[in-house]
């Protein structure tokens, strides 16, 4: 309420001090030399290609079992959508699985941190460099996240994150960032969110209205200064399911690969019985949700691709067997072992 009333009292509500000031606080935490502050993650995503001039004769590749986003930010500037498959036991891209979806005219990657676990950043960054790719992190469900000690957010030539109000760091309402290293990048990124204008009707490229108001800007920076306990108490709860859920049934529970770091933006687990443990929980007054539930190249939006059922089965795999468990700051860890006790009465 304090918050809000500063802002209402000083009556300026787009591109003031609020959001230049979560813009420098939001660098700091992510160690970046820079952080613009946009509309939400689809818009982060799309400025970030649109910065690096990515259009219709390009390549972008990405998960083929990412939300919808990472795949529309492409759709957004024209280029060509690759997807490749995931590691079926981490969730994250396969780095393995890209050299062979590159071509003369890819220009980018798009690793998605998924559910909160960082990529193999290094095997990523390496193909790229090798490649002369650009590489562009989607680090929408993982804030705080890093790999061999590197926070997420921070290895690509310029990354999106979301803070709709349900990720690790949320907003009352739509907001997004971007964060980059590189001073021309986030210029013209700043240019882009702002109709492509460098002074007040004074426009250099076709831009976008994707501003981050000062409202949710004074917000975030203020839940800003709690995300590290939440997420000390996001991973001490996945902790629990961890240790409770080992070898019941079929079920899998997330991998984390070697250097990775997970903040469980998510606890997805994987049962070829789903649909009756998820009815089963449900009985017993525990909501689950899936994420995602028909993958990208199935949707009817996507319907002009041609991809048939089975073109990438491990995402279709996953969209038919994962569940992901409740799991949110605040949680009593009597809650959560009251559904690891219910899953293993489902096993009985
Ligand atoms: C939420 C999300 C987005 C999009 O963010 P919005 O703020 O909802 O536009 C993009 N990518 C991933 C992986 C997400 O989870």
């Amino acid at each position: 309420m304090e918050t809000f009333e500063r802002v209402y009292q000083k009556k300026w509500y787009i591109l003031g001090n609020e959001l230049d000031a979560f813009e420098k606080k939001y660098a700091e935490y992510n160690e970046v030399a820079h952080c613009i502050g946009v509309a939400n993650g689809l818009d982060a995503l799309t400025i970030s290609l649109k910065t690096l001039n990515i259009g219709p004769d390009d390549e972008v590749i990405v998960p083929s079992n990412t939300f919808i986003a990472s795949w529309l930010a492409i759709s957004n500037t024209g280029a060509k959508i690759v997807p490749v498959e995931p590691d079926i036991n981490t969730y994250n891209l396969d780095p393995q699985k890209l050299w062979n979806s590159i071509t003369n005219k890819t220009k980018a990657i798009m690793p998605v941190h998924l559910y909160g676990q960082a990529c193999e950043m290094d095997a990523i960054m390496e193909i790229a460099k090798k490649n002369k790719l650009y590489v562009i992190e989607d680090n929408a469900q993982a804030h705080g996240c890093t790999y061999q000690g590197q926070l997420t957010g921070s290895f690509g030539d310029i990354n999106a994150t979301s803070f709709y109000p349900t990720k690790n760091l949320g907003a009352l309402g739509d907001a997004g960032a971007i964060t980059t290293n590189n001073p021309i990048l986030a210029e013209k990124a700043r240019l882009l969110r702002n109709y492509g204008s460098e002074s007040k009707y004074n426009n250099q490229v076709i831009g976008l209205n994707s501003r981050l108001d000062e409202l949710q800007a004074a917000f975030l920076a203020v839940k800003l200064n709690h995300i590290a306990t939440w997420t000390i108490e996001r991973k001490a709860l996945a902790n629990i399911y961890h240790e409770q859920l080992k070898n019941i049934g079929d079920m899998r529970l997330p991998d984390i690969a070697p250097r990775a770091d997970h903040v469980y933006h998510l606890f997805v687990i994987r049962t070829e019985q789903r649909d009756k443990l998820q009815q089963h929980l449900y009985n017993n007054g525990i909501d689950t949700a899936i994420h995602y539930p028909i993958p990208p190249h199935l949707q009817n939006a996507y319907k002009h691709l041609g991809y048939k059922k089975g073109a990438f089965p491990i995402a279709e795999k996953l969209a038919n067997t994962i569940l992901s468990l409740p799991l949110y700051p605040g949680m009593k860890n009597s809650d959560i072992l009251y559904i690891c006790d219910r899953i293993k009465k489902f096993y009985a």
